[in-house]
């Protein structure tokens, strides 16, 4: 979902944007206009995640799966070790791109496809050489979390912390300046597909192989403030869009608050019911994708028959952990987790 007041907002300027007597879609991405959109852009998301000054912030083709490359490109010659955690299917996928280049060392995880809880931190096995350490903060197939003690012990390390935020950036407070990379698919908890986001420590830049892609280099972005080509323009400005009603909806720290509740009252029903279940680790169960399976998979076809005729959309699971998953990223109201939860319980008595 969008926000509903920014999808209005892209309405009301679509056809002339600030008097221009253009959209923003027919814009040059060199013209003055365009500039102070996209400059207005970085200055809110630099307000709302509290970026500090010696990080930058790029935005980028390619989507976050074209940064599982870019991260071992950009930071490390062939012999080099890199430590990743393989938590779900979006780390494995990191993993098997950076394999490519250099060796990866799985820290923990890997033996399943979709595993339910995060390793316990006793069986970690860090590399002490590895050049940075990965990991998917939220595995948003299975609804998969770390937890802020496992953040903790990872920072620990002292290494460069990289991590993949796609389906959790913008959700939560985050103190930016414990990671060396913070890297997102703008189009799960930010805007419309096209688009990814990287905020990056200065001194992780300009160490990339020589046969970087320049479309690759973050050096390239940087130095070209994220137009060494055309960017997904009109992606860019709907980010800008979304980071502006972040901002004056109460930040990051009101949309956690509504996040979390929306989430607890959704686990909270799918725990007492006996017809509903969720088979993640409670205390690691993620705030933005909620994944439940029915008693019986028979029924699956009739639930999401009902669900989208009741004007509940997107509900089918990953085809890769089956079940349900409700996405309830920061546009999705408080009430659209009421109405779930009322279609839960009138499915369940009619289905018993
Ligand atoms: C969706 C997703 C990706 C892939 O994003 P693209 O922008 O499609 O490449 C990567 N990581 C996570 C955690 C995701 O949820």
């Amino acid at each position: 979902m969008l926000p509903e007041a920014v999808m209005q907002k892209a309405e009301q300027e679509f056809l002339n944007w600030n008097n221009t007597g253009m959209s923003v879609m027919e814009m040059s991405h060199r013209s003055k206009e365009y500039m102070s959109v996209a400059h207005q852009a970085e200055a809110d998301l630099r307000e709302v995640m509290q970026i500090p000054d010696n990080y930058k912030v790029l935005f980028l083709h390619g989507g976050a799966s074209m940064q599982f490359s870019g991260i071992p490109l950009n930071l490390t010659q062939p012999d080099d070790v890199v430590d990743y955690f393989n938590t779900g299917v979006w780390s494995t996928k990191a993993i098997k791109e950076a394999s490519r280049y250099v060796n990866v060392n799985v820290v923990a995880g890997g033996e399943e496809m979709n595993p339910t809880e995060i390793p316990d931190i006793s069986t970690w096995n860090f590399n002490p050489d590895a050049k940075y350490i990965h990991l998917c903060s939220n595995e948003t197939i299975t609804g998969l979390a770390f937890q802020e003690a496992h953040l903790e012990h990872i920072f620990a390390q002292g290494k460069t912390v990289i991590v993949d935020m796609s389906s959790d950036i913008l959700s939560r407070p985050i103190d930016v300046s414990r990671y060396g990379i913070i890297y997102a698919g703008a189009q799960k908890n930010i805007g419309p597909a096209g688009l990814a986001i990287m905020v990056v420590r200065e001194d992780l830049l300009g160490q990339a192989r020589d046969i970087t892609p320049s479309l690759l280099n973050w050096k390239t972005y940087v130095d070209n403030e994220s137009m060494f080509n055309t960017p997904a323009t009109y992606s860019w400005y709907l980010a800008g869009l979304v980071f502006d009603w972040l901002k004056t909806t109460g930040g990051v720290g009101n949309i956690a608050k509504i996040n979390q509740r929306k989430a607890q009252k959704l686990y909270d029903y799918i725990d007492q019911s006996s017809f509903y279940s969720n088979t993640i680790l409670p205390d690691q169960r993620s705030w933005m994708n909620v994944t439940f399976f029915l008693k019986s998979n028979t029924l699956d076809a009739k639930f999401l028959e009902e669900s989208t005729k009741a004007g509940l959309l997107s509900l089918k699971g990953h085809k890769a952990f089956g079940g349900m998953r409700a996405s309830i990223y920061n546009a999705m109201p408080e009430e659209g987790v009421d109405a779930l939860i009322d279609f839960l319980t009138a499915f369940a008595n009619q289905n018993k």
